[in-house]
């Protein structure tokens, strides 16, 4: 199950010796003890190009590739099939959905702000999912803006507190890829 991969990136596609910020021993072990089957989370932080969004691609690629299932979902995207669900009654469905797959990938979260009943959402995957499966977060946003980001400082906390009991945290830094490759090739001087 590949469900809606924005784009398909492998571990070995990605270059660590310019990406010095991660390690790539810390991400092979994580992969190698199947991290993702004892309901550990990576979160996955960094600004816009750092390459976020392809470790995550990779790694629930490697779980797949291990047998397991694996749904990706930007976040933007869940706050609309989230609002979609609730019109029409469908939300045991929708939770059910994402409590399901080993891994659940939620991508560029911050980018888009939550309502408060959609934070509401998230927080019951998140304790849906605590000890059980695995979460992979990307964001562009420090911990300390996530209750304006969810709208809420107690649901934050709360999210947070779950997301990071079992969990491994990798803070991204580094120019833009997207920016490097432009300058090559000249199009950005
Ligand atoms: P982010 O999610 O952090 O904004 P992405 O993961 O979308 O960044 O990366 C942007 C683009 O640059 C993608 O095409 C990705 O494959 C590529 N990229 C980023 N970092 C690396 C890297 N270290 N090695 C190879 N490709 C990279
Ligand atoms: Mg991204």
């Amino acid at each position: 199950q590949k469900a809606k991969f924005p784009f398909v990136k492998s571990l070995t596609e990605f270059d660590f010796t310019i990406q010095t910020s991660v390690s790539e021993k810390r991400i092979r072990d994580l992969v190698m003890r199947s991290f993702y089957r004892d309901g550990h989370n990576l979160l996955l932080l960094g600004p816009p190009g750092v390459g976020k969004t392809h470790l995550a691609i990779a790694i629930a690629l490697e779980a797949i590739d291990q047998g397991e299932t694996a749904l990706f979902i930007r976040s933007d995207d869940f706050i609309e099939a989230a609002k979609e669900a609730t019109d029409r009654y469908q939300m045991k469905k929708f939770l059910r959905q994402y409590a399901k797959p080993t891994v659940l990938v939620m991508d560029e979260l911050g980018y888009a702000p939550f309502d408060a009943a959609t934070a509401q959402i998230l927080f019951q995957v998140v304790s849906k999912r605590y000890e059980e499966g695995s979460i992979i977060i990307t964001s562009n946003k420090s911990y300390s803006e996530w209750g304006d980001m969810l709208g809420s400082s107690v649901l934050a906390t709360a999210i947070l507190d779950r997301l990071l009991h079992h969990s491994s945290v990798f803070n991204i830094r580094g120019d833009s890829y997207r920016l490097k490759e432009k300058i090559q090739a000249g199009v950005v001087p």
